[in-house]
């Protein structure tokens, strides 16, 4: 299946006829052609979004969130249809698109249609100076959204939903390696009535299209998730045209157990933190750290569970883990347990590639769990981002905590405790953009998402994502 650029409203190719194979990673067949856009193609796209900025950014907000809500809707309609093309693009278990993928790409149009109508602004009564301020918020202009592969619609729509919801026209580009379900959204959008040029989607690699959208000089913000390396390079082009910017970027999660935590709730819960997704979402937790006390405990549970996830064709009801992205993710991922065998790290399971019947040529690994004696080892320093945790003891709180913020990484944090005061402790000096205690990824859209150090700069979600874009303006007026 070729896919083609959303642009206008119109579905075309891009101008150079350039094109880059879309592999399908449960079979490891291409399957189909993407646009690889080009400069000119970006420049159309912003065009077009230029053009429908002025009307868009004067419709009502009711109408706004009219066509968000409906865009919403249309998405829960054509379920199984992106489901699929999302576990077919991705690998990941058609059960897991079902549930969590399609369902949070609704959710997001849904939140941010009723978010933007009780969206509000400050005002300041200067006391004794017959002056009153109020602060502006309006929409930027034309801004760039670019996103990766892990949760391809999930993500693409957690950017641009805020954007439209504001008032602002977009230019996107989904992960080269997964833009199925985004193209399947640019005919959604025409249903549910977005003017023509509002959202633009061009397909193509990250240093030819991803790189023409942030050096665009008209394009004014850029929200960007992806590698931290690649938000780097981002923030060096973005930074002399002075954009706004917000970077959601690479995790190297701590998963901290205390001896006195509701033990089966936190087993049960560490194989999800661990392996959701084969282990591929930003806040899977990759370094679990366990209190000595229950450490050959917990080993022995953790790999008894971990032995039995089902690693299969995605299309299968059965499936827990599906296939990893690419053959290029698969070598890395893999590479990085024979780095950490040289280490000294020891293999307790997994490890293995797996061979799946009928689909011999699919990237499938088995969900490894390897012990280390020490954090400064690569594969507790460096992003794998595959299914692939580690375990190491500790022995005093102090201990958990200084683990845990020894990377340069801090997106998220897990703990595990029934101990009120640890729990404000720890809280308090986990050096992460977002902790859970006694739970894992348990979201509400309403609150500030994101990292902090190597992980992230600025925040999403919530009205946070809505001050994102907007420009503020103070107006003082004396009277
Ligand atoms: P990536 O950085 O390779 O690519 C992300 C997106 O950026 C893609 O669309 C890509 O084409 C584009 N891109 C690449 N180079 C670019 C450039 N020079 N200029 C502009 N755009 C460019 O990341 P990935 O491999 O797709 O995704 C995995 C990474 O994403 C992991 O590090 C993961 O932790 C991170 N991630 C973070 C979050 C979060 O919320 N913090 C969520 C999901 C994934």
């Amino acid at each position: 299946m070729n896919i083609q650029n959303y642009i206008n409203g119109q579905f075309t190719d891009p101008i150079s006829n350039e094109w880059l194979d879309n592999y399908c990673p449960s079979d490891g067949e291409v399957y189909g052609k993407i646009p690889n856009s080009s400069i000119e193609d970006v420049e159309i796209a912003y065009q077009s979004a230029k053009s429908a900025f002025g009307l868009w950014s004067q419709t009502t907000l009711e109408e706004r969130s009219r066509i968000l809500l409906k865009i919403s809707e249309l998405i829960e309609d054509n379920l199984q249809e992106l489901a699929e093309a999302e576990s077919q693009d991705n690998g990941k278990p058609i059960s897991l698109a079902k549930a969590v993928d399609i369902p949070r790409a609704a959710s997001n149009f849904r939140f941010f249609a009723h978010a933007i109508t009780q969206f509000f602004s400050e005002s300041h009564e200067s006391v004794g100076q017959n002056a009153m301020n109020y602060t502006l918020r309006q929409p930027i202009g034309v801004v760039g959204c670019i996103s990766p592969w892990n949760l391809p619609l999930y993500l693409f729509t957690w950017k641009i939903a805020p954007a439209l919801a504001a008032g602002n026209c977009v230019v996107a580009k989904p992960s080269e390696v997964t833009p199925l379900s985004a193209y399947l959204l640019g005919d959604i959008c025409n249903k549910a009535g977005l003017p023509k040029g509002v959202l633009n989607i061009v397909h193509g690699s990250g240093t030819t299209t991803g790189q023409a959208i942030v050096e665009h000089p008209g394009i004014k913000a850029i929200s960007f998730t992806g590698g931290t390396k690649t938000g780097a390079e981002i923030a060096k082009i973005a930074a002399p045209m002075f954009k706004k910017l917000s970077l959601e970027m690479g995790g190297k999660n701590p998963n901290i157990i205390f001896a006195d935590c509701d033990y089966d709730d936190m087993l049960n819960t560490t194989v999800k933190s661990s392996f959701s997704n084969q282990g591929q979402i930003c806040l899977c937790c990759s370094r679990i750290f366990v209190e000595a006390s229950i450490y050959n405990k917990f080993k022995t549970d953790f790999i008894e569970k971990v032995k039995e996830l089902k690693v299969g064709h995605p299309s299968e009801d059965s499936t827990q883990i599906g296939a990893l992205v690419s053959k290029a993710h698969l070598k890395k991922v893999m590479g990085y347990i024979e780095i950490a065998e040289n280490e000294g790290g020891k293999i307790l399971c997994g490890g293995n590639k797996v061979t799946v019947k009928n689909f011999e040529n699919g990237y499938y690994l088995e969900p490894t769990v390897i012990e280390v004696t020490n954090n400064e080892c690569r594969i507790n320093q460096d992003e794998v981002f595959g299914p692939v945790v580690t375990i190491m003891p500790f022995y005093s709180e102090d201990e958990a905590l200084s683990l845990a913020n020894q990377t340069k990484y801090g997106l998220s944090a897990t703990i595990w405790t029934n101990n009120l005061k640890r729990t404000m402790r720890m809280t308090q000096q986990i050096q992460a953009g977002i902790i859970w205690v006694n739970t894992w990824m348990m979201r509400d859209l309403r609150t500030p998402f994101g990292g902090i150090k190597g992980s992230g700069m600025g925040r999403e979600g919530g009205f946070e994502a809505l001050r994102f874009f907007t420009e503020q303006k103070n107006v003082c007026i004396k009277y």
